[in-house]
C-alpha cells in the first residue's frame, strides 16, 4: 500500500513525458511544414441572407502532413499559438489569402470579400498593421475587401492598446469583425469604443436555435445588439434550411455553414462562383 503513490507518480510522469515528447515532435514538424510549404487554404463561402449569393469567403488553414495526412486547424493552431509559430503562419495565411483574392478578381471574378482569422497572440504580438500594408502591396488587393476576424478575449487584454491598433487598421480601410461572439468574456463596453464592423455568432448558438428557447434568446439578443449598434451580423454553422430561415427572418445579414457550402478548395470555389454567375 505504501508503494502505491510512487507507482502512480511513475505512471503519471511517464504519461506526461510522452505528452511532452509528442508536443515537441509536433512543434518541430510545424516548423518544417512552414519551410516545406505544407500548409494550404480552403475557402468557405459566406452568403447574403436574402439572396443566397456568395458575398465573402473565409480563409481556413489546413496542413498536408507527409506523416499525418490532412490535419485540421484545431489540432495545430493551439500549439502554433503557444510556440509563436502562429506569427509566420499567420503572415503566410494573410498574404496568401490576399494574393488569391486579387488573382480571382483579375480573372474576372465579381467583387468578393475575404475574411482572415487572426489569433489573439498574433494580434497582440505582431505588427499587424505593417503586415496588412505589406500584404496589400504584394498582392495589389483593395483592402476594403479584407476582413479580419478577431476574438473577444484578445481584445480586452489591454483595452487602450487594442483601441490604438484597431483604429490604425481601420485607417487602412480593412473591416474588423468579432469571431465566436458570445463565447468569450463578453464586455459590451468594447463594442462602443472599438471600431468594429461585424459580429459573427458562434455556431454553438446556432446548433439548437430552432429547438432551445435559451439559445434562441441568445441569438436574438446578439442580433438585437448588432442592429442597435449598426453592425453587420453573420451567423456561422448554419446546417439546415430551418436555421437559415429563422436567422434571415430575425435580420441576420449573412449566413455561413454546411447548409450552403463546406470549406472548398480553390478550384471548387472558382467552379461554384462561375456556376453562380451563370445562374
Ligand atoms: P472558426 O473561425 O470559428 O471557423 C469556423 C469553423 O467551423 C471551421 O472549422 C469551419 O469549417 C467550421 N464550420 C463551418 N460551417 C460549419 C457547419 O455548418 N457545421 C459545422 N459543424 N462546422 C462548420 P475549421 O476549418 O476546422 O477551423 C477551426 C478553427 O481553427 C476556426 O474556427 C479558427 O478559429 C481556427 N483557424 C482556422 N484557420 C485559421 C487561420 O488561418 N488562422 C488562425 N489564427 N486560426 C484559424
Ligand atoms: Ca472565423
Ligand atoms: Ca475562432
Ligand atoms: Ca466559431
Amino acid at each position: 500500500n505504501a508503494k502505491k503513490p510512487g507507482i502512480e507518480f511513475c505512471f503519471y510522469s511517464a504519461q506526461m513525458n510522452q505528452k511532452l515528447q509528442e508536443r515537441t515532435k509536433l512543434e518541430f514538424e510545424l516548423w518544417m511544414a512552414l519551410e516545406r510549404e505544407e500548409f494550404f487554404l480552403e475557402y468557405q463561402p459566406i452568403v447574403d441572407a436574402r439572396t443566397g449569393r456568395i458575398a465573402a469567403v473565409e480563409a481556413l488553414v489546413r496542413w498536408m502532413s507527409p506523416e499525418r495526412g490532412r490535419v485540421m486547424p484545431d489540432a495545430f493552431i493551439p500549439l502554433a499559438e503557444s510556440t509563436g509559430i502562429i506569427l509566420p503562419l499567420g503572415e503566410w495565411v494573410l498574404k496568401t489569402a490576399c494574393t488569391k483574392l486579387r488573382q480571382w478578381l483579375d480573372a474576372g471574378g465579381l467583387p468578393l470579400r475575404m475574411s482572415v482569422n487572426i489569433s489573439g497572440c498574433q494580434f497582440m504580438r505582431s505588427e499587424l498593421c505593417r503586415l496588412v500594408e505589406e500584404a496589400a502591396e504584394q498582392s495589389g488587393v483593395d483592402l476594403a475587401l479584407l476582413e479580419l476576424e478577431l476574438t473577444e478575449t484578445c481584445l480586452i487584454k489591454d483595452v487602450e492598446e487594442t483601441a490604438t491598433k484597431l483604429w490604425r487598421l481601420k485607417g487602412l480601410n480593412v473591416s474588423i469583425g468579432i469571431d465566436d461572439f458570445g463565447t468569450g468574456y463578453s464586455s459590451l463596453q468594447y463594442l462602443k469604443n472599438f471600431p468594429i464592423d461585424h459580429l459573427k455568432i458562434d455556431r454553438a448558438f446556432i446548433r439548437n436555435v430552432c429547438e432551445l428557447p435559451d439559445e434562441r434568446a441568445i441569438v436574438d439578443a446578439i442580433i438585437g445588439i448588432a442592429k442597435a449598434m449598426e453592425l453587420h451580423v453573420i451567423a456561422e454553422g448554419v446546417e439546415t434550411l430551418e436555421q437559415a430561415e429563422y436567422l434571415r427572418h430575425r435580420g441576420c445579414d449573412e449566413l455561413q455553414g454546411y447548409y450552403y457550402h463546406r470549406p472548398l478548395s480553390e478550384e471548387r470555389l472558382l467552379e461554384v462562383l462561375r456556376e453562380e454567375r451563370e445562374r
